[in-house]
């Protein structure tokens, strides 16, 4: 088969020809997969760094695959991205939660839940009618815009940007809040951040990994996160794995945190127990 980067000729590489294989069988499953019901959502709880409560949730999709078992993005979120499968199955994501997020509060008007956070792709949200396909996913689900935060990319801020913040304007407008996800981890400038409309940071978790270890990496969330404070944004640290990175990011003003160390992506009924456990302080 030909390969390699300059095109020469190489010798055949079943592990290749395997790969590919399987990126065309997901390919193929991935049209039908939404049909057949095999998508489910986790939700992995975003905790206030103050009084330990779950603030919010983030959906994490899940495919169950009939032969495979239960799949994490990895396995098909890039093909999904390619074929443009991406598009129906985050609008799938995106109205499923907001159902969850109704029943979860139809169930406890109390509980400390405030809003669930969903992923949204770059593709999916170029694709036209999405600010009115997040309006009919509000009304279905009988959901408050002030339920939901959208997360999108730094790159898709940042690209054709009169159409997207006019987009994200319209959104706000509603009531619906905007998150850039993985932030620090694109080009977007600080000062540019300024002019954003958008609510909340998710700072990256290689950005947290290295807080305590690192002097530099500690200055460097330290800056962002009292810079955020400034600019009224707040500010999620994503990748929290440690109880010393939690006192850390409190110690610096911090406000919410999500990782491995509150809990990693859970059930629905799962998310329930949490919300009623005991914050530890
Ligand atoms: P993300 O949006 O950055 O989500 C966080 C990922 O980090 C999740 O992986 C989560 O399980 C994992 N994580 C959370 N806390 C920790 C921690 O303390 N340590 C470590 N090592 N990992 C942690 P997951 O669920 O496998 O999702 C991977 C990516 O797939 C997500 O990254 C997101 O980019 C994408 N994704 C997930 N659901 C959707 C969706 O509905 N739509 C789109 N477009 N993308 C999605
Ligand atoms: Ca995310
Ligand atoms: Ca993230
Ligand atoms: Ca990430």
């Amino acid at each position: 088969a030909k390969g390699g980067a300059k095109g020469t000729w190489q010798r055949y590489r079943p592990e290749l020809h395997t790969a590919m294989n399987q990126r065309l069988e997901v390919r193929a499953a991935l049209h039908d997969a939404i049909d057949a019901e095999q998508f489910r959502n986790m939700y992995q709880p975003i905790v206030d760094l103050h009084t330990g409560l779950i603030a919010g949730v983030e959906a994490l999709v899940r495919w169950e695959h009939p032969t495979r078992g239960l799949l994490g993005p990895f396995h098909f979120i890039e093909v999904a991205e390619e074929s443009g499968a991406i598009v129906a199955i985050g609008d799938w994501v995106l109205r499923e939660a907001l159902a969850q997020f109704a029943r979860w509060r139809a169930d406890d008007p109390d509980m400390s839940l405030k809003y669930v956070s969903v992923n949204v792709s770059a593709r999916q949200f170029r694709t036209p009618g999405f600010v009115e396909r997040v309006r009919e996913a509000l009304d279905a689900a009988g959901a408050r815009p002030e339920w939901l935060l959208l997360e999108i990319t730094e790159s898709l801020v940042l690209r054709d940007a009169e159409q997207v913040w006019n987009d994200l304007r319209m959104l706000r407008a509603l009531g619906v809040r905007i998150a850039i996800d993985d932030f620090g981890t694109g080009y977007s400038s600080l000062s540019y951040l300024r002019q954003m409309p958008v609510d909340v940071l998710k700072l990256d978790k290689s950005f947290i990994d290295d807080i305590l270890t690192s002097d530099q990496q500690h200055t460097m969330v330290d800056s962002i996160v009292a810079l955020a404070r400034n600019l009224d944004l707040k500010v999620i640290a994503e990748g929290v794995e440690q109880t010393g990175q939690r006192a850390a990011l409190a110690a610096m003003g911090c406000p919410f945190g999500q990782g491995y160390l509150f809990s990693k992506p859970a059930w629905p009924d799962e998310i329930v127990a949490l919300t009623h456990s005991v914050p530890e302080l």
